[in-house]
């Protein structure tokens, strides 16, 4: 008999459960319905007076045995969780997966970054000389490269290192990429130079130390130009994302991400290459992601292996310094690779089932 009431209570409890739960969403509904009023109006969603006086009218319709204390927690735990409802609809980013399914797709030059096949960008660390781009770019080219790196504005750690070309070197570039149809990729570390930077490059490259320069940011998200946005040294992967939205939010959806190794106690590469920050961002957002090599690593001997493992994991192009003759570069000597090492690196990759898309072109 006994037995019987307890499963008769248990069931009736299940019921008001139930029944609980249908009210609980059908006041998320009514929540969500004055949420989207109160964005037509541009009003705060979040109303501290209305929420007080919910509280209030149930403390005086409270008939008990629960006091009035544990109905106000009760209640303000609900309110809450439909708030954050809210704030989860408001929060999804206009680069996460969430907002937009399919690949973003940047077109430079015929090369689709982020389509079917990954791509590859390669050029010196610095812009030079004429000789120098011009050995680089004909060399570049007959590997079937056409997306040419090359820095005029070098952010270096030391003042008293080499600083760049600036607008000279930009020029350089420029001329060295039309004499042999390649696209121009090239960094800018300056808000007031975007604008004048368009006449030059095809994409504009946002490097690890100006991730979070929002001046910078705000200016590229102002212009219609693919722009490399490169993963900051201490950046976690939410806040490159929330950098890219900088970009994409002012309407330049052109964005690459590009993980390029981070900081970290290790001492054998020069930067620690994270991996998976490539399918997570590939997961979390629709824009491309590529992986710099060259920046993460620090040194040549471990580049094929490295470079195999980023197109394994799912990245969309490659980034490599090659120089003429390392040697005697203005900037990161140590890791550039000369035109035979690149070579080498390029069948590497294709013996290795890598198949990168390529421009066919002969070069004289
Ligand atoms: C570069 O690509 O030239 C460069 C400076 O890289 P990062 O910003 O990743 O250090
Ligand atoms: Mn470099």
């Amino acid at each position: 008999m006994n037995h019987e009431r307890m499963t008769e209570l248990r069931e009736q409890l299940d019921e008001i459960n139930i029944e609980i739960l249908e009210l609980l969403s059908r006041r998320a509904e009514l929540v969500h319905e004055i949420g989207e009023l109160k964005k037509l109006k541009g009003t705060d969603r979040f109303d501290p007076i209305r929420e007080k006086e919910m509280l209030d009218k149930l403390v005086a319709a409270n008939p008990g045995p629960f006091d009035d204390n544990t109905i106000r927690h009760l209640f303000k735990q609900i309110f809450q969780a439909s708030l954050g409802l809210m704030e989860e609809e408001k929060k999804e980013l206009l680069v996460s997966r969430k907002k937009k399914q399919e690949n973003t797709i940047v077109e430079v030059k015929g090369i689709r970054i982020g389509g079917d096949k990954p791509v590859m960008i390669a050029g010196p660390c610095s812009v030079e000389t004429p000789e120098q781009m011009d050995t680089a770019a004909s060399g570049l080219l007959k590997e079937g490269i056409v997306l040419l790196r090359g820095g005029a504005y070098k952010p270096r750690t030391s003042p008293y290192d080499f600083q760049g070309l600036g607008e000279k070197g930009l020029q350089l570039i420029r001329k060295t990429a039309d004499k042999y149809g390649m696209a121009v990729v090239s960094e800018i570390v300056s808000p007031s130079d975007i604008e004048m930077s368009l006449k030059y490059v095809d994409v504009i490259q946002i490097g690890a130390r100006n991730m979070q320069n929002f001046e910078l940011l705000k200016e590229a998200g102002n212009v219609r130009k693919p722009v490399l946005l490169k993963r900051g040294l201490s950046a976690t992967i939410e806040e490159l994302l929330f950098a890219a939205e900088y970009i994409v939010s002012r309407g330049n959806g052109q964005v690459i991400l590009c993980e390029r190794g981070i900081r970290t106690y290790e001492k054998a590469t020069r930067n620690t290459l994270d991996i998976s920050a490539v399918p997570i961002l590939k997961q979390e957002s629709h824009l491309p992601v590529m992986v710099d090599v060259s920046h993460s690593t620090g040194r040549k001997d471990i580049m094929l292996p490295v470079a195999k493992a980023a197109l394994a994991v799912g990245a969309d192009g490659l980034i490599v310094e090659v120089h003429p003759d390392p040697s005697v570069a203005l900037s990161d000597a140590k890791q550039q690779l000369d035109l035979g090492q690149f070579a080498k690196l390029m069948d590497g990759l294709r013996s290795g089932g890598y198949e990168l898309q390529m421009k066919p072109v002969t070069v004289k």
